[in-house]
């Protein structure tokens, strides 16, 4: 049923690992076992490094018209295939099989807009002081890449970093999740069939620590680009310092949500209550914190309960299911825990707030009101289908509750006024803002956080110039 074979890339070949050590993947619907994931031993990891070395001198010397070519093929063939990768995404993450064709679609999309964004990595003429001499910048691939990823969106985690890399002329080692590794295996095939030189794209599996420290002491990478935690996400930087290698951090964040009374309520809690509940709760710009003006706040918290209750919550395979489990058991207690300590801080469990069922990792939607600023939810990112509503009362206020935390990725604003509007889009401290609606990734947008929810951006021209590096060139009487 699970429809990847399990094999990691290392020049252009698939292979398992040379120790014969494998990991158990499991379905989060229905904890069975549904495949194997092979572990890289340090010798399989030095043979990634020499291959990422060998192709990058190949894929830096291929035109950007050709490297689009091959992008643009590759992401032929994942639609060609989407509907049995989207089977793999959903049995081994659980995001039900409509989202997962959703999020496959997207990652078609990010790659054919990178592969069109590398033919347009320009460099620029500057006028000389010295008359007589010519002075160009000149953008050049940064180097081989390596890159880890969460298990959140085993698609989109991956093409962000393997698009970016390959359009811009790198190379790139990659180590998705361990737990969804078929989605990023069937990705990978996907560019070896359209015709990528052996070496460019390597796929490597392991002990995450063992391989990020193996691979992250090499002076082969050039570059270092993360999606996942904070904590590990410092890890990594340090482990990267060593060798200098730039990095981009796509880390965690707490996302405001802020509705003004002036807002209209029904429409602020259609985009705003299915967007909470997508993936469970497990994405990073998920609204995590709701912050409702005191005259809109009961009409909010009641329609919030409502869409909560009428999601279908189950197996991403079955029909109809809107909402699947979340990644692994480790996540309920988290879920548990974050609910307790709402309830003892004061806070109404208003729906949900317990695991739904005995069999897969399902929480039920839930959403909490009068939570204080205090209780952990309000400083510590859920990543789960929990919704703890708060009112205030004056702009300065939210506007500083919104800011007090050292997170700073995604916020959102409800309001029918445009100075407002145009007020608070200036005062949030976040990589991003979502006026009225929440669609805040798009391939050709720049994604990414400020100050602890990491710096660098994926996505737009900003995603290519991370792994383009700049060189000047002045001549003279040639
Ligand atoms: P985690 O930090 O243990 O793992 C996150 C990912 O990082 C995993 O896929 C793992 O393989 C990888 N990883 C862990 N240690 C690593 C290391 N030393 N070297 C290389 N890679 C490593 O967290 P978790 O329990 O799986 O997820 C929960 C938390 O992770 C959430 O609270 C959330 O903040 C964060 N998260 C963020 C994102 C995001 O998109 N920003 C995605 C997934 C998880």
């Amino acid at each position: 049923m699970y429809n990847e074979k399990l094999e990691m890339l290392i020049a252009g070949e698939y292979c398992q690992g040379s120790d014969g050590v494998t990991q158990d993947v499991l379905n989060p619907a229905t904890e069975e076992i549904i495949a194997q994931v092979p572990h890289a031993s340090s010798a399989d990891l030095d043979r990634a490094l020499q291959a990422s070395a060998d192709g990058f001198n190949v894929w830096k010397a291929t035109s950007a018209i050709q490297r689009q070519a091959v992008i643009s093929k590759a992401a032929d063939l994942m639609i060609e295939r989407i509907d049995s990768i989207a089977a793999t995404l959903t049995l081994e993450m659980g995001k039900p099989f409509p989202e997962s064709k959703v999020e496959l679609n997207f990652v078609a999309d990010v790659a054919r807009w990178y592969g069109e964004e590398g033919k347009r990595a320009y460099g620029r003429l500057i006028p000389p002081r010295i008359p007589g001499a010519r002075q160009m910048v000149v953008k050049e691939p940064v180097g081989p890449a390596v890159a880890f990823v969460a298990w959140n969106f085993p698609g989109t985690n991956v093409i962000r970093k393997v698009a970016g890399a390959l359009a811009a002329g790198c190379s790139i080692i990659i180590k998705p999740s361990e737990e969804t590794p078929g989605t990023a295996v069937a990705i990978a095939r996907c560019f070896q069939d359209a015709g990528l030189p052996p070496g460019v794209l390597n796929v490597v599996f392991g002990v995450p620590s063992d391989v990020s420290e193996h691979l992250l002491a090499s002076w082969i990478p050039r570059k270092m680009s993360f999606t996942g935690s904070i904590p590990v996400g410092k890890h990594l930087q340090k482990l990267s310092a060593e060798t200098l290698k730039r990095c981009t951090m796509e880390l965690g964040g707490h996302s405001p949500v802020i509705v003004f009374d002036d807002a209209d309520i029904d429409k602020a809690l259609d985009a705003v209550a299915g967007f909470k509940f997508r993936n469970a709760g497990q994405v990073c710009i998920s609204p995590t914190r709701f912050y409702v003006q005191d005259s809109s706040y009961k009409k909010f918290v009641e329609g919030f309960r409502e869409r909560a209750e009428a999601l279908k919550v189950g197996n991403g395979m079955d029909d109809g299911v809107q909402m699947g489990p979340l990644i692994a058991d480790r996540r309920l207690e988290v879920m548990d825990d974050f609910v307790n300590d709402a309830k003892a801080h004061g806070a109404n469990i208003v729906t949900g707030g317990e695991r739904m069922g005995n069999q897969g990792y399902f929480y039920a939607p839930t959403v909490m009101s009068d939570v204080p600023d205090n209780a952990k939810i309000m400083t510590e990112e859920p990543f789960g289908p929990l919704a703890p509503i708060s009112n205030f009362s004056s702009f300065d206020e939210v506007v500083e509750r919104a800011n007090s935390l050292p997170f700073g990725l995604a916020s959102y604003v409800f309001t029918s006024d445009g100075e407002k509007a145009a007020k608070i889009e200036a005062a949030l401290e976040v990589g991003l803002v979502g006026v009225n609606h929440p669609f805040v990734s798009m391939p050709e947008t720049p994604f990414g956080g400020v100050n602890e929810s990491g710096y660098g951006s994926e996505g737009g021209t900003e995603g290519l110039d991370a792994f383009l590096r700049t060189k000047f060139v002045t001549e003279m009487g040639v």
